[in-house]
């Protein structure tokens, strides 16, 4: 395929807010692919050469994009570099110029997409001596043989700024409209959520069609979109809804981690699937010697532990366990143990489809537990007093509150998402009556007096996953200590926005914007209807959103969540609905 012709369907994409018009765009692209184009279309739509699992080395920063600009044009470097100022796209200050040049070029040879896919590896792979410059002049050359959309859309991919709008939901809703029909859709959705590779659900479905993808199963190294847990407001209401039955654990704070043990090596991922595996390699290596099987997936949250006491410390110690650099004294200072909580593939078998107790006993088998592991807390309760005498050992023990989980026979493992097969209560629910919320920010405004010179208030949105958009749902100033207002700017600064992205609604305008991408956790005294907020507008009452009043930064960057894990729309009107009347806003 002509880098061209993909180039004209992201323009297309890009062009239409209507979800249903962009499926049908990319349906009508998906269809006209190879099957081994389509895995590459589909990561390219993404700004990706890979699955997101999959690191990667692409990013160039604005600067060598623009003299690669200047390079390919002709045109000096400061007037590139002062057009990239007026736009904040180096894609558009690249179209625009490649667009002029064009008309005088005579010879020029036409971008393939392999071309491209394999210009792209080979900048991915420059390192060493002089590599800014080599990784330069290989952009220029795909430049001199784009034409101005090739040029946009190269010069977004290198910069990691390919924001087509296609979210991951839309990309499956493209292929189930291109290969089968919407009855499959939820089956297309499940191979994604147990492999996490798009391009490879695309490709099977393009090469053989749902039979195929019925037959894309859990595999070591592929990872597994999180289960995730839904939440009441006291004990006797989650033991209600599991029917009087039902498991309990200790709701550990630390970092989830879902290990892959192989053979010969084991990785680690976060929720938000960057691997950890450095970040914890004392966990890996518990997991590896103490494993009595071939190959397993499990999960389990990685807490910090003082080793002469056994007791667990504050989750701001695990986090230290983030870091890029240093970790090898970060992981002497702050040792940690690994609470196992459950298993999901074991030697050739996909548990994900068992029930909840089957899957728990085989975790226990496989390990022999040492310091670095063990089994999460976990007692059957078939009461509400029960259920409560659990919750308070939970809260000595230093645990955040419980997790309680469905153990009947249909208590299988949903890849992805967030149901009442799992029930989380927390500690924080005794005092307010919600949940503290993790939530994306995507604008800033100025501060005055004490704040002025630094960002005095941050725009805050929740993610409704169906529309792939993010609704504002409060203004938020209060919790930020001098050190973090201080280090605001830098945390946000690559994120930044010349106009509001277009995955965001709002109704306030801020003084600056931002692409969706730093989690903040707030607390809030309530949520009420509001004229301002965008969150999920119209669904309580019409015209009106959902805002969270009186709302506190906790102090807590979730740095282990993406964007589009962020509190959902849903989950604030469900809250909402849950806190019984309030007031408007
Ligand atoms: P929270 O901020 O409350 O952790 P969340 O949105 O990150 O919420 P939830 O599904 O609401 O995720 O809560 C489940 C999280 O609790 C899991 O992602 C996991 O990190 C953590 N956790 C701690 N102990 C357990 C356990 N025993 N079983 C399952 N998850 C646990």
């Amino acid at each position: 395929m002509l880098f061209s012709e993909l180039s004209e369907y992201f323009d297309r994409t890009e062009s239409t807010s209507s979800r249903l018009e962009m499926t049908t765009v990319l349906a009508e692209l998906f269809r006209k692919s190879t099957p081994e184009d389509l895995r590459h279309i589909i990561y390219l739509s993404q700004g990706k050469l890979r699955p997101d699992f999959c690191p990667e080395e692409l990013g160039m920063a604005d600067r060598l994009v623009l003299r690669a600009v200047s390079f390919t044009t002709g045109v000096p470097e400061e007037e590139v570099e002062r057009l990239a100022v007026d736009t904040g796209d180096p894609g558009r200050v690249a179209e625009v110029l490649v667009a002029k040049k064009k008309q005088m070029t005579l010879f020029s040879e036409p971008l393939t997409l392999d071309r491209v896919l394999s210009g792209l590896r080979t900048i991915e792979s420059s390192d060493g001596r002089e590599s800014q410059e080599r990784k330069m002049k290989h952009l220029a050359n795909l430049l001199h043989d784009s034409g101005p959309l090739e040029a946009r859309y190269l010069c977004r991919i290198v910069t990691g700024r390919m924001r087509v709008g296609a979210a991951a939901m839309t990309i499956l809703d493209a292929l189930a409209e291109a290969f089968s029909t919407k009855e499959d859709r939820p089956e297309i959705e499940r191979a994604y959520n147990i492999t996490c590779d798009l391009g490879l659900v695309g490709m099977t479905m393009a090469s053989g069609g749902m039979d195929a993808v019925r037959g894309i199963g859990v595999k070591v190294g592929n990872p597994i979109k999180v289960m995730l847990a839904e939440r009441l407001p006291s004990i006797a209401e989650v033991v209600a809804k599991m029917g009087g039955r039902c498991a309990m654990e200790y709701k550990y704070d630390g970092i989830r981690v879902q290990a892959h043990i192989g053979p010969d090596s084991v990785k680690l991922y976060s929720r938000r699937l960057e691997d950890l595996t450095s970040n914890f390699p004392d966990v890996a290596e518990s997991l590896r010697s103490r494993f009595k099987g071939e190959e397993a997936i499990i999960e389990g949250e990685c807490v910090a532990v003082d080793t002469s006491t056994g007791r667990m410390q504050p989750f701001q110690n695990v986090t230290h366990r983030r870091r890029k650099h240093g970790m090898d004294s970060a992981v002497k200072e702050y040792p940690v143990r690994m609470f196992m909580f459950d298993c999901l593939f074991a030697d050739g078998e996909d548990l994900t489809v068992r029930p909840y107790l089957e899957r728990r006993s085989r975790l226990a088998g496989v390990f022999d537990v040492s310091d670095g592991i063990g089994m999460s807390v976990m007692r059957v309760v078939g009461s509400p007093e029960e259920g409560a005498d659990f919750f308070r050992e939970a809260l000595d023990a230093g645990c955040e509150g419980i997790m309680a989980k469905s153990v009947d026979e249909g208590s299988v493992y949903r890849a992805g998402s967030r149901g009442f097969l799992w029930i989380k209560y927390k500690k924080d629910y005794h005092s307010s009556m919600t949940d503290s919320f993790d939530l994306a920010v995507v604008g800033a405004f100025y501060g005055m007096g004490k704040r002025a010179g630094v960002y005095g208030a941050l725009l805050m949105a929740a993610y409704d996953p169906d529309s792939g958009v993010f609704e504002t749902v409060c203004k938020l100033g209060t919790g930020f200590d001098d050190a973090f207002l201080k280090n605001l700017p830098e945390l946000l600064e690559d994120h930044r926005s010349t106009e509001r992205p277009r995955s965001v609604t709002s109704k306030m305008v801020p003084d600056v914007w931002f692409e969706p991408a730093v989690v903040l956790e707030v607390v809030g005294a309530e949520i009420s209807l509001s004229p301002i907020h965008t969150a999920a507008m119209g669904s309580v009452k019409e015209g009106s959103g959902l805002g969270i009043r009186f709302p506190r930064f906790t102090g807590r960057v979730r740095e282990d969540k993406s964007p589009e894990q962020s509190t959902s729309t849903r989950e604030i009107e469900e809250m909402y609905l849950l806190q019984g009347p309030s007031s408007e806003e």
